[in-house]
């Protein structure tokens, strides 16, 4: 009885798997690849580091590490590595994490003193039997492994936290520069995928506070027979719903990356009703096609994309509302 009833289960599961990847690749659109696919207009610059690497055939997993380092390395962009807002402490603290066609990952949060957490992150994934390191633990291991120790806090973010202090009101805005990280997937030219995600998170959170974009299956999920998705804003409501693999999943059941990102969304808006006015949230997402789709809760969200058809061009992504 147990038997024939696995069997069956089986027999249906491989029947529902075949039936979503014929829904899937029935799409028929042209595969373009390489691609690369960013959040906001930092992603620009970050594209066209990577494209350095996917343009000579290289892997999306070195791409995407040399993308984001770009925004990371900036003083001038505020949320993510060198120059990011610190916590209501004071202290600068970085989340990230990365991912490879292979499902392997790796990953650090609350990580401070280090310009490219994103690196940190890869050698977890290659020198560790360990997926995540947190805080002194990720600053130690970093050290050893050769990373500088550096201030991480710019004249220009020490005097946005001290006048944020006058008040000390915590409240995250869409879209406004407080918060913003870039997530990035790529698909190479040999039709593998990877993904990277790095933030100095939610500016003015409580010290110890880690978002979403460390945590895999929530800022960023890969699976090479799919695709990919990353995701930007609070972090809290992204976690919730495990969003990035929530994507990932959905592509899965043989809807468009862009209709995966459109089902995620609303999953936070029927668990957040009213409060999902206030804030902002957005994915990105590719499938093995090189088809691509993005959709936030509000306006205002942008991601970048670079490919031979699309010269590293910034677009805005449809919102919920
Ligand atoms: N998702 C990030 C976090 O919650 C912040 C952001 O993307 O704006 O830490």
């Amino acid at each position: 009885m147990k038997t024939s009833r696995r069997k069956f289960i089986q027999a249906s599961a491989t029947i529902a798997s075949l039936a979503s990847a014929q829904k899937l690749f029935s799409q028929s659109q042209k595969v373009t690849k390489p691609i690369v696919v960013s959040t906001w207009n930092f992603g620009v610059g970050a594209n066209a580091e990577a494209w350095k690497i996917l343009s000579k055939n290289g892997r999306a997993l070195d791409a995407v590490e040399a993308g984001v380092q770009v925004p990371e390395g900036d003083p001038k962009e505020t949320s993510v590595g060198l120059g990011g807002l610190p916590d209501r402490d004071g202290r600068v603290t970085l989340d990230a994490c990365i991912m490879d066609e292979n499902a392997n990952c790796g990953a650090v949060a609350c990580l401070e003193h280090i310009v490219h957490p994103i690196s940190v992150a890869r050698k977890v994934m290659e020198k560790t039997p360990h997926v995540l390191l947190v805080g002194d633990g990720a600053l130690q291991f970093a050290l050893a492994n050769g990373f500088k120790k550096e201030n991480l806090l710019t004249e220009e973010s020490e005097k946005a936290w001290k006048e944020w202090l006058k008040k000390a009101q915590y409240k995250p805005i869409a879209n406004i520069e407080n918060h913003d990280t870039i997530g990035m997937i790529a698909l190479d030219s040999s039709q593998n995928v990877s993904g990277a995600c790095t933030t100095s998170g939610m500016a003015y959170k409580i010290h110890g506070r880690v978002g979403d974009s460390p945590i895999i299956g929530a800022g960023l999920f890969v699976d090479n027979e799919i695709g990919a998705a990353t995701s930007t804003g609070v972090g809290e409501e992204v976690i919730r719903i495990c969003g990035s693999h929530l994507v990932v999943e959905l592509m899965r059941q043989g809807n468009s990356p862009q209709e995966a990102c459109e089902l995620t969304v609303k999953r936070i808006v029927k668990n957040q009703q009213e409060k999902s006015k206030e804030i902002q949230v957005g994915f990105l997402a590719i499938n093995k096609n090189g088809e691509l789709g993005a959709y936030a809760l509000q306006k205002g969200f942008t991601y970048a994309v670079y490919s031979n058809d699309v010269p590293n061009k910034i677009f805005d992504a449809k919102s919920f509302y």
